[in-house]
């Protein structure tokens, strides 16, 4: 198992512009080049994991983490890369995050090549049409790849590094929706379920799969884990929490205003907004904070935002 993580950097030491992204476990620095279209990233790192922050497409996020089996009684520790979810165009991350490795176990001959997982939030296209080039890449390097799908995986998979991932229903979105949280790295990947500020729109119409989802979120998420989202949505999302009024925030309306303002201030520097926690989210996202009755009327209110 992996110990408890301890962050490398000082919080002074980290980017204030793109601070953010930093309420975490992990430490932090921040390569994010803004107008880079999908050659960007943001890395966060602690002592056994290397977490990535890729854009693509128009306004979509993906993630690659590197994790090292970091048990001192393994002599020939074994690394792991998790890509969630797969873009066009993510092969360019790929390809980037695994250049090191691909070198080291060439030149070491006994070091076994890593293993891509990809994971898979749901099945729309702008979380897969990725997927054949990345899986021909690895395939023409000799890199073993895992596809765990949404539609198939199981309540608790355990990769070779050690790293355990559990998977927690979040229907709505899509039928078979899936979020990924990685309780050693305190970290939650949510896909279109939750987004900051925002959740994603219920394409089932099955209202109570989505407000069950985000319940299933709620019991089973540390508010320390950082969220990972698939989409820069949330200034728009912003927009529509002020728009609810003050009232519906009560002594919060403040932390939301602030938050807004933070989101226009990154966005205007080309910086992501995703990397809040959750206890955060469960401040200043309207879905998190209301029951079934509400969160219908709220989810068609911003259907037509
Ligand atoms: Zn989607």
């Amino acid at each position: 198992m992996l110990s408890p993580l301890r962050p490398l950097l000082s919080a002074s030491a980290l980017s204030a512009s793109a601070s953010r992204l930093f309420a975490s476990s992990f430490a932090t620095t921040c390569n994010w080049s803004p107008n880079s279209s999908g050659h960007g990233w943001a890395q966060l790192i602690n002592p056994t994991s290397i977490l990535r922050i890729y854009p693509a497409l128009n306004d979509n996020y993906y993630y690659i983490i590197k994790n090292t089996d970091a048990s001192p009684t393994n002599c020939s520790p074994h690394t792991d890369y998790i890509l969630s979810d797969c873009p066009e165009g993510c092969l360019t991350g790929v390809k980037d995050a695994l250049k090191d490795s691909l070198k080291d176990s060439k030149e070491v001959s006994k070091t076994s090549p890593p293993t891509l997982h990809i994971f898979l939030t749901h099945h729309h296209a702008d979380h897969t049409a990725g997927l054949s080039s990345v899986q021909t890449w690895a395939s023409s390097n000799s890199i073993p790849v895992t596809v765990h799908s949404h539609a198939s995986i199981p309540p608790s998979t355990l990769l070779p590094s050690s790293l355990k991932i559990l998977s927690i229903i979040t229907h709505g979105h899509t039928p078979t929706h899936k979020s990924f949280s990685l309780p050693s790295l305190k970290t939650i990947i949510t896909g279109d379920a939750l987004f900051s500020m925002g959740c994603g729109r219920v394409f089932t119409g099955d209202m109570d799969a989505a407000y069950e989802g985000l319940q299933n979120l709620k019991r089973e998420v540390e508010d320390d884990a950082l969220v990972l989202c698939s989409h820069e949505y949330t200034e728009s999302n912003g927009d529509f929490c002020l728009s609810l009024g003050e009232g519906f925030w009560g002594d919060d309306w403040r932390a939301v205003v602030e938050r807004v303002e933070e989101v226009k201030v990154l966005r205007e520097k080309g910086l992501p907004s995703v990397g809040t926690t959750f206890g955060e989210e469960k401040v200043w996202n309207p879905f998190l904070r209301v029951d079934m009755k509400e969160f219908e009327r709220i989810r068609k209110l911003k259907d037509s935002f």
